[in-house]
């Protein structure tokens, strides 16, 4: 069991609901998926980590400062003598090693990810010097997708291919290891300086004007849904929802994409679209929100 577990960045949660409700460049498109690979790679490495036999804090998903610079750090797995931290990579296709950049022979070229890791490994140790661990700092890039290559990567190197990767969870588990009340508090400090927003949100810009309304399908975010009694039927996937679960689960987008904008039943009722009644989208807010102020100028939270 990680000790903190891993939750969708905000980031990808909006370009989620970005992507179900514009139409994004195919430059934002590409980004999106990106993100979704990204996520997909890092839960595959969970599942490694969370099979280890020794004792350790696994700690999913860290947004950390420093000295006023930011980073982010994968996976941290607290050891009794050792703090291992991971960039895992999600990858696929072949190429070639290089200081700078990792070649492709036809595609895109990516940044050599070992530059990124050694800031990150700087400034974690900056950070534990503060909190007064005495820990030595592990680093390494993991490439988790087994459709990944890298000609000429020099060995000595903190990379681990996905052909290394049983192999090297197999040394991570023989590492002695036994823990303490200091790796705890360790553990809890770390985790109580997680930012849960990121200081620069990479999103495409956005406004409400160019979102489609309508409330979509919780499996298939199809928007071909249709209200039958309480509930909200989907005519691709035929998934059946409670209107109710429905209407707060797009207000939870609502707030995600325009946190600044007041949730007002006529702003709701438009979001919603296929609610016909008013009077229905302000029961379900009265009864899931807090209201604040009267009629026409009442707004929940
Ligand atoms: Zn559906």
């Amino acid at each position: 069991m990680p000790y903190k577990a891993r939750d969708v960045s905000v980031i990808l949660m909006i370009l989620r609901v970005l992507n179900k409700r514009m139409k994004l460049s195919e430059d934002e498109h590409w980004y999106y998926l990106n993100q979704e690979k990204g996520f997909r790679g890092e839960i595959q490495f969970d599942i490694l980590t969370e099979k280890l036999k020794r004792d350790c804090y696994i700690l999913n998903d860290l947004q950390l400062e420093s000295s006023t610079s930011s980073f982010q750090l994968d996976s941290t797995l607290i050891f009794q003598e050792t703090c291992s931290l991971f960039d895992v990579k999600n990858y696929e296709g072949e190429y070639i090693y290089d200081a700078e950049y990792f070649k492709t022979i036809g595609g895109r070229d990516i940044q050599n990810p070992l530059d990124q890791l050694k800031r990150s490994k700087l400034l974690l140790n900056n950070l534990l010097q503060s909190l007064g661990s005495k820990l030595t700092i592990e680093a390494y890039v993991i490439f988790i997708n087994p459709q990944f290559t890298l000609y000429q990567t020099p060995p000595d190197l903190p990379i681990i291919l996905p052909t290394q990767l049983d192999a090297f969870i197999r040394k991570l588990d023989q590492k002695p290891s036994r823990l303490n009340q200091s790796h705890k508090n360790l553990a809890d400090k770390l985790i109580s300086l997680h930012q849960t927003v990121p200081p620069k949100i990479q999103v495409p810009n956005y406004s409400y004007e160019a979102m489609k309304k309508g409330l979509t399908c919780c499996k298939c975010d199809s928007f071909s849904v249709t209200i039958v009694g309480k509930k909200l039927i989907c005519g691709e996937c035929g998934c059946e929802e409670l209107v109710t679960v429905s209407v707060m689960r797009n207000v939870e987008e609502f707030k995600l994409l325009f946190p600044e904008q007041k949730i007002t039943t006529n702003v709701i009722h438009e979001w919603c679209g296929v609610v016909d009644s008013r009077k229905r989208i302000s029961r379900v807010l009265r009864k899931n929100l807090k209201i604040t102020g009267l009629g026409q100028w009442a707004f929940y939270e």
